[in-house]
C-alpha cells in the first residue's frame, strides 16, 4: 500500500486498550474508552486480516497498557495466525510481565518486546509513573530476555529537570545488558508542553559511540554502539529530526478507529465495517491514501489527547 506521498505503508501499531496501571507525568490520564468497548479478539482478527490483505506485514501491539488485557495471549495467537505478519512486537511498561506470562506470549507467537523505563532510580521512577515499582519492571525485562523476546528495546523519554541527568546511567545499562536503550524525544501531547531534551545534545557528549547500519529502511531510530558493549543505544528524534518523509506506519486506536498520522486529528471508524470485508479494505486503503504528509509538533500540541489514548 502506498499513500499519496508515495510512502510504502507496511507497519501497523494497534492499541488494545486505553487503560493503564501507571500514570506517567507526560502521558497518563484517564482512559476515555471503557473496557467493555474495547475490541474483542474476534473483532481484532477481522481487522488484522483486512490490514494484512492491504499490505501490512509488521504489527506492534500497544496501549494504554496492553498487559492489562487478560486475553493478550489469545490476541497474539490470532495475530500470529495471519501469515502475512513477519514481525509481531509489543510495547509495555513491563510491570506485569513475569516469566510464565512472558513464555506464554512467546509461545503464542510474539517475537519481541519494548519496555518503557524513564528512570533507574526507584523513588524517581515511582514519582514519574504515578506509583510504579521499578523492581517489577526490571523483573519484567529479565523475564522477556529469559523468554527470548528479542531484540529487546528499552524506551526512555528524558524530560528536562526531571530525569535528564540519567542519560549516562542508561548508556551504562546498554553497555552491560543485551538490549537497545532508545531515547525518544518528548512529543507535545497531553501534559507534555515543555521540557524536551534534544537527542543531539546527548549524542554530542558521547563521542565514543559508533553508528550502526539501519536494520530496515524507514527505521526511525539511529543506533550506536561502542567497543565492548553488550547492547546499543538508539535515538528517535521526531521533533528535532522529523522523519515524516519516510513514515511507513498507521495506527488503530482501541475503539477501532484508523489514525493514519500521529500528528493529525483525522480518524476513520472501522468498527462498524468489521462485518463487511470489502468495505473494510476500501476504507483502509482510502484513509491510507489520504495520510497527512507529516506532523507540525513545532506549532505545539496537534491532537487534544495523550499517547495513552492514541497508543504510543
Ligand atoms: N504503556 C506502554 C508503555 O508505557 O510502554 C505502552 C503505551 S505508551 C503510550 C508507549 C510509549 O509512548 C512509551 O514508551 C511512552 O514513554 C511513550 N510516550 C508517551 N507519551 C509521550 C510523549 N508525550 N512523548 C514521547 N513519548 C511518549
Ligand atoms: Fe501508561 Fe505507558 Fe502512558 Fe506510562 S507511558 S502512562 S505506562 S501508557
Amino acid at each position: 500500500m502506498r499513500d499519496s506521498h508515495n510512502r510504502p505503508i507496511e507497519y501497523l501499531r494497534l492499541s488494545l486498550t486505553q487503560r493503564c496501571n501507571f500514570s506517567c507525568a507526560y502521558c497518563g490520564g484517564k482512559a476515555a474508552l471503557a473496557e467493555k468497548d474495547e475490541l474483542t479478539p474476534g473483532e481484532l482478527l477481522a481487522l488484522l486480516q483486512a490490514f494484512a490483505a492491504c499490505g501490512i506485514t509488521r504489527l506492534r501491539l500497544t496501549g494504554g497498557e496492553p498487559l492489562l488485557r487478560a486475553d493478550l495471549p489469545e490476541i497474539i495467537g490470532l495475530a500470529a495466525s495471519v501469515p502475512e505478519f513477519t514481525d509481531i512486537s509489543l510495547t509495555t511498561n513491563g510491570a506485569l510481565l513475569r516469566l510464565p506470562l512472558a513464555r506464554r506470549l512467546k509461545a503464542a507467537g510474539l517475537h519481541r518486546i519494548n519496555v518503557s523505563v524513564d528512570s533507574l532510580r526507584p523513588e524517581r521512577f515511582k514519582k514519574i509513573t504515578g506509583g510504579g515499582n521499578l523492581a517489577d519492571v526490571l523483573g519484567g525485562i529479565d523475564a522477556a530476555l529469559a523468554s527470548s523476546l528479542m531484540p529487546l528495546h528499552i524506551n526512555v523519554v528524558l524530560t528536562r529537570g526531571v530525569n535528564d541527568d540519567e542519560a549516562d546511567d542508561f548508556l551504562r545499562f546498554a553497555e552491560n545488558n543485551p538490549v537497545t536503550v532508545r531515547f525518544i524525544e518528548l512529543m507535545p501531547f497531553g501534559g507534555a508542553r515543555e521540557g524536551i531534551v534534544p537527542n543531539g545534545e546527548i549524542l554530542a557528549r558521547y563521542r565514543e559511540l559508533q553508528p550502526m547500519r539501519k536494520a530496515y529502511s524507514g527505521q526511525p531510530s539511529l543506533d550506536y554502539t561502542a567497543p565492548g558493549w553488550r547492547g546499543a543505544a538508539g535515538f528517535i528524534s521526531p521533533v528535532t529530526e522529523k522523519f515524516c518523509s519516510v513514515c511507513n506506519r498507521v495506527r488503530v486506536l482501541a475503539d477501532g478507529s484508523l489514525k493514519p498520522c500521529l500528528g493529525s486529528g483525522e480518524t476513520t471508524a472501522l468498527k462498524p465495517l468489521l462485518h463487511d470485508r470489502e468495505k473494510l479494505e476500501e476504507a483502509i486503503r482510502a484513509a491510507v491514501r489520504n495520510k497527512a504528509s507529516g506532523h507540525h509538533f513545532e506549532r505545539g500540541c496537534t491532537a487534544g489527547c495523550t499517547l495513552q489514548q492514541i497508543g504510543g
